[in-house]
């Protein structure tokens, strides 16, 4: 059997599959502190014989294996959860091999392998919700490196409209300081979903994820690039952020089909968790 986690912030979604990666059993835990939530986790993942165990983690985490620290949650805005040593924690309970990744690669690594990508070897997948987060995989691997992309936290230019000055708490007006559900909120006082289609609000919001959709183009080449979260869930955004996109693209370079390239998830709200079940399986192997 393989176990899997998919941490985030305000809940743990938790799975245990075959290796086929049929899910037999899944449940989700709020995220309070990191010794209660294990504790609930141990209690779930106890009652079965796991082989393997994959984390994808809401972050910044450590994903470097020459770091002391690897497999620790670290600089997190979550104050309870830095430091936390999360692999460590489930290596010595289980004895097994723990795939570790964040949320948004064990995401991106899902949508490649069964969903929205699943016949391409490249992916970019950006969630659009309380934050935003993006992951990719490359030629068939997650993307890392010294540690892992924070795709949400990029600089773009301004919207000509926009004097909000974002609230992200390292650096104020980064994609995810003016693009996540609660930079909409902030600026009309009304939540993301209650505001009409036909909002100023979307236009916005399609200026800045067309031009976050831009940069991830231009330095990561993807096949295609997903968009998932709460914010997402406005059917009429993905049009207007195509339409943006390839206004500011300009044909400088050959892509897919507009509506193959900039695409919603294909997995719905389980790419994490099947993601998440893959670094399992891919640590175990
Ligand atoms: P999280 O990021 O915590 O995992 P979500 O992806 O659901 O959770 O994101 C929550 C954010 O998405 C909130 O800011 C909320 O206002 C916004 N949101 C949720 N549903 C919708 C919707 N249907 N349309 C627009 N925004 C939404
Ligand atoms: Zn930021």
């Amino acid at each position: 059997m393989l176990g899997a986690i998919e941490a985030g912030g305000t809940k743990f979604v938790c799975a245990v599959s075959d290796e086929d990666l049929t899910i037999v059993e899944k449940i989700t835990i709020p995220t309070t502190t990191p010794a209660e939530t294990f504790a609930e986790v141990f209690k779930f993942f106890d009652r079965f014989e796991l082989q393997g165990i994959g984390i994808g983690s809401f972050g910044p985490i450590d994903v470097n294996p020459q770091s002391k620290t690897y497999g620790y949650i670290t600089s997190t805005p979550k104050r309870l959860w830095r430091d936390t040593d999360f692999v460590g924690a489930f290596e010595e309970r289980y004895q097994v091999p723990v795939g570790w990744n964040t949320d948004v690669n064990a995401a991106a690594l899902g949508e490649v392998t069964l969903g929205a990508a699943k016949d391409k070897a490249s992916c970019v997948y950006i969630t659009v919700g309380t934050g935003v987060g993006g992951g990719a995989v490359i030629n068939g691997e997650t993307l890392t490196g010294y540690g892992h992309p924070e795709m949400g936290h990029i600089h773009l230019p301004r919207h000509e409209k926009d004097t909000y000055e974002g609230f992200c708490d390292y650096h104020g007006d980064c994609l995810e300081g003016l693009a996540a559900g609660p930079a909409i909120e902030a600026r009309y006082g009304t939540k993301a979903e209650e505001l009409p289609a036909d909002h100023e609000a979307w236009e916005i919001e399609a200026h800045y994820l067309a031009h976050a959709a831009m940069s991830y183009t231009m330095t990561l080449s993807p096949d295609c690039i997903i968009f998932g979260g709460g914010v997402m869930q406005q059917p009429h955004l993905i049009h207007l952020l195509r339409e943006k996109f390839v206004e500011i693209l300009n044909n400088y370079v050959d892509l897919p089909p507009i509506e193959e390239y900039l695409i919603a998830t294909g997995l719905e709200d389980e790419s994490g968790i099947l993601g998440s079940l893959l670094l399992a399986k891919q640590a175990l192997n």
